[in-house]
């Protein structure tokens, strides 16, 4: 999680620090911090909050500096306060750094700090590096990170500045992601490439390298050796093309879908997924590849499952060989899902990652992988990256008259979004607004699309929501429904009207609310509220039910007046286990 950027050139340097951080901003936001040297002194800037803070403590400042580093935080050790804020100083003063990720050995490095008379004055686990750097350091840089980078467990992208060379950064990595860009008179880090704008070339370090950036160029090094890695030509995904118009980032976003999936469906018809397989993913990812479960299932008569990530790592160690793991990251850098996709690899699984961005660690460590097209996502709540993993797993998987009906999705998605803004939709969004709870429910592939939509829910308006099959309703939180409880049965399955109709009806008898989203008319007619969406395949119908449910979750949060675009606790990509 979080961001870090560096920057050594010619360039005011907290104008190009703040620059750069407000673009990783989607990747934490609990705090922020710039640091750079000035007449041979490390300086820190801190806020707690977003990068907005920062900036109204750098603006105007113009030190005599252009080297320097950022970071904004998404808090894993220590509360996100000023002093938990990154870039941490080491106890002499030499060195700041700035560190993505978790040092799970951190509490040996602590005691091994503090038997040398080293307080450490943050709760962090990234402040130890500081002060190890500094212990270690005997006039060779590059030896003393070497030397730190193996005393660290975990995962972490680090950058550091040395008072004593106000012009360098120096870097390393393993497991986070990490990207050094070159440009005219200019060198930069950045944990997402797209925040290095006017870079022309652009290197992601592999675990165990590390980097030495001067404005001239960057110098990698893999054990004490220099190394020539590959670089390629710098292309920025217009990340911060803006919100062409609307008010958010997830209301553009969840437009943007029909076009998305077409672009996926397109991209990727004619890629085969093999064998058994078994999606692997966390949050929506997960869900995404639960709703296509009945496909695989049924539709494509493959053995198939769907796992946590985050679980996968525990399961049983059976029926692996033979089996492709499909690996589902809209970053590709969730790290419980990287995780488990190197635990796949043990297994001696095929590995299959779908990811929405090229370069991203999962393609890295995947033996395959597919990219879906949906185009960069700015908003915390997915919106697109689900239908775009959906129509993915579609688009490899469906033949003859399913992989027709794929093709057909995106009209049908373009529909559905009407459907979100209908008068019932909205009413729906009113009422969840003002629900101190509400219940999502489904079967087979609406079960999935469910789940995401309570997922939204919560998300983005912070109402406690529970996704569950509707069969499971009966086995205990039913006890949860009382006079008026907000219930959202999705149902897109004709084969299951009997059992939906019987599930409404247990819901009602009890006072519950039950708000349909639907394409049958007999379940419309026996709910109190229906939002009625197209039809489509049921094998397919995830990516068009999820749309009036991300929409009614984006209205109920605007009505609570809450952040959409970054909730509070979250980032983009979790890039901690
Ligand atoms: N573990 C570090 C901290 O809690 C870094 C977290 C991050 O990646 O933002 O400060």
């Amino acid at each position: 999680m979080c961001g870090i950027i560096g920057y050594t050139g010619k360039k005011n340097i907290t104008d190009e620090l703040v620059a750069g951080l407000e673009k990783l901003e989607y990747r934490g936001y609990d705090s922020a911090g710039i640091a750079y040297c000035e007449r041979g002194k490390l300086v820190t800037v801190k806020a707690v909050g977003r990068i907005s803070e920062l900036k109204k403590l750098t603006d105007g400042l113009r030190p005599d500096s252009s080297c320097g580093i950022g970071h904004t935080r998404w808090a894993t050790h220590g509360k996100p306060t000023l002093a938990n804020c990154h870039p941490h100083l080491s106890y002499g003063g030499k060195f700041a750094i700035v560190h993505n990720g978790i040092i799970e050995n951190c509490r040996q490095l602590r005691l091994l700090c503090e038997s040398r008379g080293i307080s450490p004055i943050s709760d962090t686990d990234s402040e130890l590096i500081a002060h190890l750097l500094e212990m270690y350091f005997e006039g060779d840089l590059r030896k003393a990170a070497d030397k730190v980078a193996g005393m660290l467990e975990g995962s972490f992208a680090v950058g550091i500045l040395c008072s004593c060379r106000p012009n360098e950064i120096y870097a390393f990595a393993s497991r986070s992601p990490l990207a050094i860009g070159e440009g005219r008179n200019f060198c930069a880090l950045a944990s997402d490439g797209n925040a290095l704008s006017g870079a022309e070339t652009l290197v992601f370090l592999k675990d165990g390298e590390s980097a030495l950036l001067r404005p001239s160029g960057a110098e990698y090094y893999r054990k004490g050796k220099r190394i020539n890695p590959q670089s390629a030509p710098f292309s920025a995904a217009s990340a911060l093309s803006g919100k062409d118009g609307y008010a958010h980032y997830m209301l553009k976003e969840t437009y943007e879908q029909p076009e998305a999936a077409a672009r996926t469906i397109a991209a990727l018809s004619g890629i085969k997924l093999r064998g058994a397989l078994s999606f692997i993913g966390c949050g929506s990812s997960y869900h995404a590849g639960l709703s296509m479960l009945p496909l695989a299932c049924h539709a494509c008569s493959r053995p198939a499952q769907a796992q946590l990530a985050g679980e996968f790592l525990c399961s049983e160690r059976v029926k692996s060989r033979g089996t492709t793991a499909v690996l589902l990251s809209q970053s590709g850098e969730t790290a419980d899902t990287v995780a488990a996709a190197l635990e796949a690899e043990r297994r001696a699984c095929r590995t299959f990652a779908i990811v929405n961005v090229a370069s991203s660690t999962l393609t890295r460590v995947c033996g395959a992988h597919a990219v879906t097209r949906a185009g960069p996502e700015i908003a915390v709540a997915t919106t697109k990256g689900f239908t775009s993993q959906v129509v993915a797993v579609a688009a490899m998987l469906a033949r003859g008259t399913l992989a027709e009906s794929t093709e057909r999705l995106p009209f049908i998605m373009e529909k559905a979004l009407e459907a979100g803004v209908s008068d019932e939709a909205e009413e729906a969004s009113r009422l969840l607004a003002i629900s101190p709870n509400a219940f999502f429910i489904g079967r087979k592939a609406d079960y999935g699309v469910a789940l995401e939509g309570a997922l939204k829910l919560k998300e983005i308006t912070y109402i406690p929501a529970l996704g569950l099959s509707a069969g499971e309703l009966k086995h205990g939180s039913i006890s949860l429904i009382g006079e008026g409880t907000p219930v959202v049965v999705v149902h897109t399955d004709p084969r299951l009207r009997e059992k939906t109709l019987l599930t409404v009806a247990s819901v009602r008898a009890r006072g519950g609310f039950v708000i349909a989203v639907t394409d049958d008319r007999d379940v419309c007619a026996a709910c109190d509220l229906a939002v009625r969406i197209p039809s489509s395949d049921p094998f397919l119908s995830p990516a068009v039910s999820v749309i009036p449910l991300q929409l009614i979750a984006y209205r109920a949060a605007v009505l609570l007046g809450r952040d959409v675009d970054k909730p509070r606790n979250l980032a983009k990509s979790v890039t901690v286990e």
